[in-house]
């Protein structure tokens, strides 16, 4: 029997002092994530058009069959169904013998067939998992199913002169292959859901399946999420969140959504499944439609596509051509080269920075090197990159220079305080022994110069050099870079203090 309705729906006070404390019940949050990630591929799902179509005049990449014409009929790219089936093999899931595409109808003006071609009850990959940390935990959610599906149209919303507006429609991301990977409800807590959906973006990066460029539409995220009572005495109804268009977004959408669910069931109140958007000006949710209202996508086999066979022929030559995956070059960098563990981390974010890494680090890869080539791209190649606003992928230096740039420092050739002054002023495929030299940054071999530069220091410092020599003997590190500057940086401190040690302690 179902229990006695309850009178008063719960309302969110506005000010966050109002809600109630909700610490006193131990409460559990369940969220599961849906992604939708366009994949890389040179044309679209079912037609030859060109799926590169962001720099491109709306409406130009268009053909019969991803206008939805009448008669026009879809054939499938292979390299979208392999790369989805690279992401689900990353992803540690099975991939059946049989699957088949369906289609999910529904009416929207960017919809020009009034269906999209998805997969319903065969996807390509089901049960697989991914492994993430949280504050240093390691933690695995499963992943559901990945499958195939197509993009649709863009709808653009424009103010007329006149003061009315009108809807615009682009189609030329209508088609695009897109996959869903739906996750488990294996998420605790916004800060699991954050950490899952930046290593799964990392994954999708690393074995080039997608650009995972949420901010461009290529990565987007809805929640399921819901609450109970650890005793399981209580358990709120599934609420899909929708909207959110940053990892930044997603993490503050499910902070207000754990909180909004926990106070209403702590008060008794009422919670109904239904979906919300995310509204990031106001930092809230905010309800869309309820169950009532929720679409019936009535599915039906595709009848113009066959059903496929995805044969071990197919699937093996997949799983031999994946890259090493992040979290296994990630431990390697760790061990091999005995880096920091979030050394090892920041160093294989991106595999195009740890391959350049590997590179620069040459063939024998001693240890020594691996240490101070990680230093010189994480210290200041990063920052050198951020501040040129290159792509988070992208360093200002090759491996080549990165290579010659630490044998110039270890050598003693360059200084590191002469280096990081050469850096930004190094030409663009420049070696850094070149550049130093062009730039007269050279370590000052001559001891005759160094002596001059320490006599100076020693004249313009009085007051330190009786410090010195009353005593204060860690005095000295003024007077070396007080010298150091005088070299332009180009003297090696080593030298800088012997000279000096020479001069002050001989008088
Ligand atoms: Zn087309």
């Amino acid at each position: 029997m179902d229990p006695a309705p309850r009178a008063v729906p719960f309302r969110i006070p506005d000010r966050l002092e109002d809600w109630l404390p909700t610490t006193a019940v131990d409460f559990e949050t369940i969220i599961g994530l849906e992604v939708h990630a366009q994949v890389l591929t040179l044309s679209k799902m079912y037609c030859s058009c060109s799926a590169d179509y962001a720099d491109a005049p709306p409406n130009t990449h268009v053909c019969p069959v991803c206008l939805g014409l009448p008669g026009a009929l879809p054939v499938i790219n292979r390299s979208a169904i392999e790369t989805t089936i690279r992401t689900g093999l990353a992803l540690n899931c099975a991939v059946p013998l049989h699957c088949k595409m369906d289609r999910k109808n529904y009416v929207y003006p960017d919809l020009p067939k009034g269906y999209q071609i998805s997969q319903y009850d065969l996807p390509l990959c089901i049960d697989g998992a991914l492994s993430f940390e949280v504050d240093g935990k390691l933690r695995t959610a499963g992943i559901t199913r990945v499958h195939i599906e197509e993009d649709t149209g863009r709808l653009v919303h424009v103010e007329n002169a006149d003061g009315t507006s009108s809807s615009l429609i682009d189609l030329n991301r209508s088609g695009v292959p897109l996959m869903e990977i739906v996750g488990e409800p294996d998420l605790r807590s916004p800060d699991e859901a954050r950490e899952y959906l930046i290593a799964l973006r990392q994954m999708l990066r690393y074995i080039g399946a997608s650009t995972g460029n949420m901010e461009e539409g290529a990565f987007r995220c809805d929640a399921n999420v819901s609450t109970r009572t650890k005793d399981g005495s209580v358990v709120g109804p599934k609420v899909e969140v929708k909207n959110m268009n940053s990892f930044r977004a997603v993490e503050r959408a499910l902070r207000y959504e754990e909180q909004r669910q926990r106070q209403a069931l702590a008060s008794g109140g009422e919670l109904v499944q239904e979906t919300r958007g995310w509204v990031e000006a106001e930092g809230v949710t905010v309800s869309q439609r309820t169950k009532e209202m929720a679409h019936d996508y009535r599915y039906v086999p595709e009848p113009d596509l066959p059903p496929l066979e995805i044969t071990s022929a197919m699937v093996e030559p997949i799983r031999e051509g994946l890259p090493e995956l992040p979290a296994a070059r990630r431990d390697r960098f760790h061990h091999e080269f005995g880096l920091q563990p979030a050394e090892s981390a920041q160093l294989t974010s991106e595999r195009a920075i740890a391959d350049i890494y590997e590179a620069a680090l040459g063939v024998e890869k001693p240890v020594e090197r691996a240490k101070a080539t990680a230093n010189w791209i994480l210290n200041d190649l990063m920052g050198l990159a951020r501040a040129r606003g290159l792509a988070a992928d992208a360093l200002p230096l090759t491996a080549a220079q990165i290579h010659d740039l630490v044998t110039l420092v270890q050598e003693g050739k360059i200084t590191g305080r002469a280096a990081k002054e050469l850096l930004p002023q190094l030409n663009e495929t420049e070696l850094p022994s070149a550049g130093a030299e062009r730039l007269n940054l050279l370590s000052l071999e001559d001891a005759h110069l160094v002596r001059d530069a320490a006599q100076a220091a020693i004249e313009a410092n009085p007051v330190v050099v009786s410090d010195y020599r009353g005593g204060k003997r860690a005095a000295i590190g003024r007077l070396i870079g007080e010298t150091m500057k005088r070299t332009g940086g180009r003297a090696k401190p080593d030298a800088v203090r012997a000279q000096l040690v020479a001069l002050l302690d001989n008088e």
